[in-house]
């Protein structure tokens, strides 16, 4: 068994385990699971502090983003697609598929999206029906200003629509405050359940927009519109992957009772750019760090196959590579979720001066002693 410290999917609880192994019932047929969907939507909906409904789909994160693009698109219209990374630039393939026309906003992928650029983009050009962006890009660690840019996009009337699969319960996420219109997330990150599952929240500007489409939504799957009656009707579209929501469930309670999360991620994301940049390594971004995975350049001299390979067979850790325009360029630690404590990473940052050490790549200082020097006292070992 490797101990997994990829940027999802990530190390899952054994009450969440425990959780998925439950008896099964008929969801279809039994209320009380309908009562235990809704509880589970009502919860994830509290901890992103909105009043809007959340929607369990029975599918991996892709899903979530491909139904709030399918529900909301019509054949014709215009999306600002926020491109500053690999997902960001992603969304403009749900619009096209679904009829719609994406204005690509592309923008330097070492930093975050500049908001008062996009204000002055903004007051030129917004006949936009909605626009995506993502909060934390995965492939690249960046960490986008949701807070100023859904705001700012609704002063224009326009919709959005953010892929928050690997940043939510990372980082702080105010719905309502922040006015998302649909927010995506996935089981498989942060909330540390295994892939599966992706929830999306629905404000009331987004609910009547799909309610006044003229157009029916050009699927049944990724389709947020189908869920619409399920709690009344005691009746879900398709039928439901019991199991997995049971240990979604679990997962989200740790959330819950986990008082100190947000602030935990904080802090051993700096001490883990603290002990990368001390080391003589360089971050892949400039600023706009995410708190959940952090991204570093393959040093001269090694590929980063070297670095996974001696990682995997000699400490039994998987760490991720990138992909797309960082194929082989960066490795990637994902300390999110499960994998956010200061034990594994202090054993990632033990292994990983070992295998650079072994590969012949010096180091200033040590990435183990320096992550945990930066911590604070009450997070030291
Ligand atoms: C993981 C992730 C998803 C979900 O999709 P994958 O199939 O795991 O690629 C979507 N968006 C972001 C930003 C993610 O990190």
């Amino acid at each position: 068994m490797y101990k997994i410290m990829t940027p999802g999917p990530t190390q899952v609880a054994e009450t969440v385990r425990t959780a998925r192994s439950l008896p099964c019932t008929n969801p279809d047929l039994d209320e009380t699971f309908v009562e235990f969907y809704r509880e589970t939507c009502k919860t994830i909906s509290r901890l992103l502090h909105t009043k809007y409904e959340t929607l369990i789909l029975g599918g991996e994160g892709i899903l979530g983003l491909e139904a709030a693009c399918a529900s909301l698109t019509e054949p014709g219209d215009k999306v600002l697609v926020l491109d500053n990374g690999i997902y960001g630039k992603g969304f403009a393939d749900f619009v096209s598929l679904y009829g719609g026309i994406p204005e690509l906003y592309t923008v330097d992928n070492r930093n975050p999206i500049n908001v008062t650029l996009l204000e002055e983009f903004l007051k030129k050009s917004h006949d936009y029906k909605y626009a995506t962006l993502v909060h934390g890009d995965t492939p690249s660690g960046m960490r986008n200003d949701i807070a100023s840019i859904c705001p700012l996009l609704k002063r224009y009337g326009i919709l959005t629509v953010v892929d928050s699969v690997s940043a939510m319960f990372g980082e702080e996420i105010l719905v309502d405050d922040m006015q998302i219109d649909l927010l995506c997330g996935g089981s498989q990150k942060v909330v540390s359940a295994p892939p599966g599952l992706t929830f999306v929240t629905v404000s009331a500007d987004a609910k009547k927009s799909i309610n006044e489409r003229k157009t029916p939504i050009a699927s049944f799957y990724a389709n947020l519109k189908v869920f619409e009656h399920y709690y009344e009707e005691k009746w879900f579209p398709y039928t439901m992957p019991i199991s997995d929501i049971y240990g979604l469930r679990a997962a989200i309670d740790n959330i819950e009772a986990d008082k100190d999360i947000l602030e935990r991620h904080a802090v051993i994301a700096a001490a883990t750019r603290r002990a990368i940049t001390e080391a003589g390594l360089c971050l892949y971004l400039e600023s706009g760090f995410s708190n959940t995975v952090t991204v570093f350049e393959v040093p001269d001299g090694v590929t980063d196959k070297d670095i996974l390979k001696a990682m995997k067979e000699h400490h039994g850790i998987l760490l991720a590579g990138s992909f797309g325009y960082l194929a082989g360029k960066v490795i990637r630690i994902g300390h999110m979720g499960e994998n956010a404590n200061v034990s594994d990473m202090a054993e990632v940052f033990g292994a990983l001066d070992k295998v650079f050490a072994e590969l012949g790549v010096s180091l200033k200082t040590s990435l183990k002693e320096t992550f945990i020097s930066s911590l604070p006292e009450s997070y030291r070992l």
